[in-house]
């Protein structure tokens, strides 16, 4: 087992995620914005490409385990964009311009579906072992008008399946039980945390 981990992030919304859903565990939780690490470009097609790039070229920068989240906003009416390109979906990374050129988009569209669902991979790299991979999963609606202020990125925008609140409107623990990146921490704790 390891005491330290390394999360391949500089996404400041991932980094809360992921450290709050760690905290019950016994385990230093970094990240790529604590140690002042480069962002890894991400020259992948899929989710699980670019998770393993980053978690194996940040492990091998820095020597510690590390934990790479790569995530995104798959809406059927866009053939599953943003997808992978989620991030760079809007320029400088302005996700409230982003959810506008995404609303627009929908409604240029003429497809009255607005069904979406969020991605992650989460890929753990350990010094000297192979990569590990965990995924999660969340489908919902996109809607055309922003709601709350919690999280980051599209969640303003997204309703998961089953609930009348978006992802912005929940508490964060709310968010992680339901959440693509939950689910997939989920597995994470479960095969790393609880199976020795
Ligand atoms: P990347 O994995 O760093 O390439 O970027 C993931 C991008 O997907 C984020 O910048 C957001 O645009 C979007 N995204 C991923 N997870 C979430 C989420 O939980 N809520 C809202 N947007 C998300």
């Amino acid at each position: 087992m390891f005491n330290k981990l390394l999360l391949a992030t500089h996404n400041q919304g991932k980094i809360t995620e992921l450290k709050s859903m760690l905290s019950p565990y016994n385990i230093e939780v970094l990240s790529a914005l604590d140690l002042e690490l480069p962002d890894i470009e991400e020259t992948g097609t899929t989710f699980a490409e670019n998770a393993i790039l980053k978690a194996t070229e940040l492990s091998a920068i820095s020597g510690l385990p590390c934990l790479a989240d790569d995530s995104g906003l798959c809406v059927d009416a866009l053939d599953g964009r943003p997808g992978v390109y989620s991030a760079r979906y809007a320029p400088n990374r302005d996700f409230d311009a982003a959810m506008d050129m995404l609303i627009k988009e929908l409604k240029d569209s003429g497809n009255n579906d607005w069904s979406a669902h969020f991605s992650c991979v989460l890929a753990l790299k350990i010094p000297e072992q192979s990569i590990r991979l965990f995924e999660g999963r969340i489908d919902g609606t996109i809607i055309s008008t922003k709601k709350g202020a919690k999280g980051f990125g599209f969640d303003p925008i997204f309703i998961p399946n089953g609930y009348q609140q978006t992802f912005a409107e929940m508490s964060k623990e709310q968010k992680s039980t339901l959440s693509h990146r939950g689910k997939a921490l989920q597995q994470f704790i479960k095969e790393v945390f609880q199976t020795e």
